[in-house]
């Protein structure tokens, strides 16, 4: 297995619940270790363009204005197969589907308030990394 990174997001319905130590804990529990993070606030411009691939269903407007209603924590996980295990304590987009050890049984509020993004494929890592950090950000 391959030393990886992934890109994730505290949701700001968990920055709100004071939760980003707590989801933290889980990733590093489960071997990833958090090589950049920033607290930042999302622009409707910033969330839109991060979700683009979203554009056509129906949820994304709500999407976008959930994910601009607070302070998110952006971050890069790395570690051995870090995309999937990342995804993996994620557990499943809906908390009523997630395993029950999973960030999102957990913590999530509802299927769009679910506490985290993760990257779902290396390409898309790589892409979601740098659509947040610059190279001299990230600090293995
Ligand atoms: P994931 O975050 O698990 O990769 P998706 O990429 O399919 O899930 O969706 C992106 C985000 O859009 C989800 O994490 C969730 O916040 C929101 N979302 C997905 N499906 C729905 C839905 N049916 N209704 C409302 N929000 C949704
Ligand atoms: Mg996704």
């Amino acid at each position: 297995m391959a030393v990886e990174r992934t890109l994730s997001i505290i949701k700001p319905d968990a920055t709100r619940r004071n939760l980003t130590g707590k989801i933290n804990a889980v990733f590093e529990d489960a071997g990833l270790r958090i090589v950049a993070q920033k607290r930042i606030q999302l622009t409707p411009a910033t969330a839109g363009a991060f979700y683009e691939v979203h554009k056509e269903r129906p949820f994304y407007n709500d999407l976008v204005s959930f994910m601009v209603s607070g302070p998110v924590v952006v971050q890069v996980l790395q570690g051995e197969n870090a995309v999937a295990k990342n995804r993996e304590v994620m557990g499943a987009t809906d908390p009523k589907k997630a395993e029950a050890h999973t960030i999102r049984a957990q913590f999530a509020e509802s299927i769009e308030a679910n506490s985290v993004h993760g990257s779902d494929s290396l390409e898309n890592a790589k892409n979601e990394i740098s659509f947040f950090f610059a190279g001299t950000e990230i600090l293995a």
